[in-house]
C-alpha cells in the first residue's frame, strides 16, 4: 500500500466512523443496540474495502460498449474515426474527442443513418 493509498484509506474509515457514530447513537437511543452495531460494521467494513479500479478502456457514450483490442467482433475498435472515411466511404474507426466517446458502430448509425 503506498502513502496515497494510505491517506485515502484513512480518510474513508474516518468518514465511515463518523457516520457509524450517528447511526449508533440513533439506535441506541431507539430500536436496539445490536442494530446500530451491524450497520457500523458494515460501513467500516465498506470503508476498508477498496474501491473497484476503474475501466481504463475508453467507453461509447451511446452505448456504453468499451473500446477493444485485437477483437475480431470489433475491427474498426483498433482506428480512430476521422473525416476522410466519411469523405471516401471507408469503415468508420471509434471518435474520441473532448466531447466524448463514440464506438464505430454508434459513429456508423449517426452518420450514415
Ligand atoms: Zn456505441
Amino acid at each position: 500500500m503506498n502513502p496515497t493509498e494510505t491517506d485515502d484509506l484513512l480518510a474513508r474509515v474516518t468518514t465511515a466512523l463518523g457516520e457509524a457514530q450517528t447511526v449508533a447513537e440513533h439506535h441506541a437511543a431507539g430500536t436496539g443496540f445490536r442494530d446500530g452495531a451491524t450497520k457500523v460494521i458494515r460501513m467500516v467494513q465498506a470503508a476498508i474495502t477498496p474501491p473497484e479500479p476503474e475501466d481504463p478502456r475508453p467507453q461509447c457514450g451511446s452505448c456504453q460498449r468499451r473500446r477493444t483490442f485485437r477483437d475480431e467482433a470489433h475491427p474498426m475498435d483498433a482506428y480512430d474515426y476521422n473525416p476522410m472515411q466519411v469523405l471516401t466511404g471507408q469503415p468508420l474507426g471509434w471518435y474520441s474527442g473532448d466531447d466524448g466517446q463514440v464506438c464505430p458502430e454508434c459513429m456508423t448509425k449517426m452518420i450514415r443513418g
